[in-house]
């Protein structure tokens, strides 16, 4: 019997986490459940789930989860805080912990589980967006095993040998070619995209997501930040990394090779596959997806990414090649821009704007030997310069 502690319990990764896991429940029993303010939702998943450890990071939440479990017998206890989230993701009755917080605030219970060694089921890209030397080398130190989530990165290392960490070059891969379903605005005219509503952005055409990253992959944000997590996971650089539109989301990414062949994962896009592999692994177990019907699917299309359509693909690219604190400086600012989007501060071509400026102000650092903090006051500088700019476009 395997514990898990489900980080985010209460998100669209978090729900479909449990529905994996209650369909085993032979194999997986859950020990940790995480949210931030949803104390509603956390409170039905406890009396389903039965935890033994509950955590509302939001202090005032934790109290409402209290009195919400009041009446249960045999209740979770109840932590609080970051501090909270960081004990349950080490915690020795855990051997897995799935990271599925959205945004940079998943860094440091995510480092916390790869610390002590466990299987990170890792959804929450964003740590390896603004700490991916330092999260592979916990990984490397502790032993822990490092699995993707997100349903390219999973793809890819389905197609990939068992001994990809030789390096990519020695197992006779070329490429990676990481698909995107391109959004719902892949066909708009440019000019109406100064007009695009939150509710626009959200209705993924193929994907049922939490709402930052339904925002990303309407500005492409989203593939720019896998092409990041990608480099760190599979030990590559961009230009072994091409982005393909695929706007049936059937093919979930690809493996090229030296003697010509291209592998592929294909499936429905539902992401209790990519859990339900990760949890699994190396086994396969039921997810409770259903099958691929290709008949039905009856044609599979690709486009090259547009990358005047979509900066903020482009300028992931360039964090991506300029390395230092570049691609920190990019999500921080791409985070606060989201929020302002969502909030009706400022419009969709916005976003983009806030996070090349935020960027263009910030100048790129070295972040060789340093830890921890020294990312933490970067991602706070890029916060409060992005901050800054999204005012200026509001005002
Ligand atoms: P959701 O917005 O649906 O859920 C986010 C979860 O994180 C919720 O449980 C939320 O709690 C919690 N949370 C939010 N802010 C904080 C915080 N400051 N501290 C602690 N917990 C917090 O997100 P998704 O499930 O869509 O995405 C989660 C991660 O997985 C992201 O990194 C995303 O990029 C990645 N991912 C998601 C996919 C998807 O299909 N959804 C696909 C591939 C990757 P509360 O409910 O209380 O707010």
């Amino acid at each position: 019997m395997i514990g898990v502690t489900v980080l985010g319990a209460t998100g669209s990764i978090g729900v479909s986490t449990l529905d994996v896991l209650a369909r085993h429940p032979d194999r997986f029993r859950a020990v940790a459940l995480t949210a931030n303010t949803d104390a509603e939702r956390l409170a039905e998943q406890c009396r389903r789930h039965r935890p033994q450890y509950a955590v509302m990071v939001d202090p005032e939440a934790a109290q409402r989860l209290g009195e919400l479990l009041a009446d249960m017998p045999e209740r979770p206890e109840i932590l609080t805080g970051v501090e909270g989230l960081e004990q349950v993701s080490a915690l020795p009755e855990v051997g897995y912990v799935m990271a599925a917080i959205v945004g940079a605030a998943g860094l440091r219970p995510t480092l916390a589980a790869a610390h002590a060694g466990k299987r990170v089921l890792l959804a929450n890209k964003e740590s390896l967006v603004v700490a991916g030397a330092l999260l592979m080398q916990a990984v490397a130190d502790s032993g822990a095993e490092l699995l993707p989530i997100d349903s390219e990165h999973n793809a890819i290392f389905q197609c990939l040998p068992p001994n990809f960490s030789d390096g990519l070059d020695r197992v006779g891969v070329r490429r990676i070619l990481l698909t995107a379903s391109g959004g719902p605005f892949r066909d708009w005219p440019l000019e109406r995209l100064t007009s695009v509503t939150p509710e626009q952005a959200c209705a993924h055409p193929t994907w049922d997501m939490g709402r930052k990253i339904s925002v990303d992959s309407a500005t492409m944000m989203n593939k720019g930040l896998e092409v990041i997590e990608a480099c760190w996971l599979f030990g590559t650089d961009t230009d072994h990394v091409q982005v393909v539109v695929h706007p049936q989301s059937v093919i979930h990414s690809l493996v090229q090779y030296d003697d010509g062949s291209v592998l592929a994962q294909l499936g429905n896009p539902d992401m209790r596959t990519p859990i339900a592999h990760a949890m699994g692994w190396p086994e396969r177990i039921d997810s409770g997806v259903t099958p691929l019907d290709l008949f039905a699917v009856a044609r599979l299309d690709f486009q090259e990414p547009d990358f005047a359509r979509f900066p903020c693909l482009r300028l992931a690219f360039e964090s991506a090649r300029a390395g230092g604190t570049a691609p920190a400086v990019l999500n921080a600012a791409n985070e606060i821009a989201v929020a302002a989007f969502l909030d009706r501060r400022i419009d969709f071509p916005g976003i983009a704007a806030v996070v090349e400026g935020t960027l263009e102000a910030l100048p790129r650092e070295s972040v060789e030997g340093q830890g921890l903090e020294f990312l933490l006051d970067v991602d706070r500088r890029a916060r409060a310069q992005a901050e800054h700019l999204v005012q200026a476009r509001a005002g």
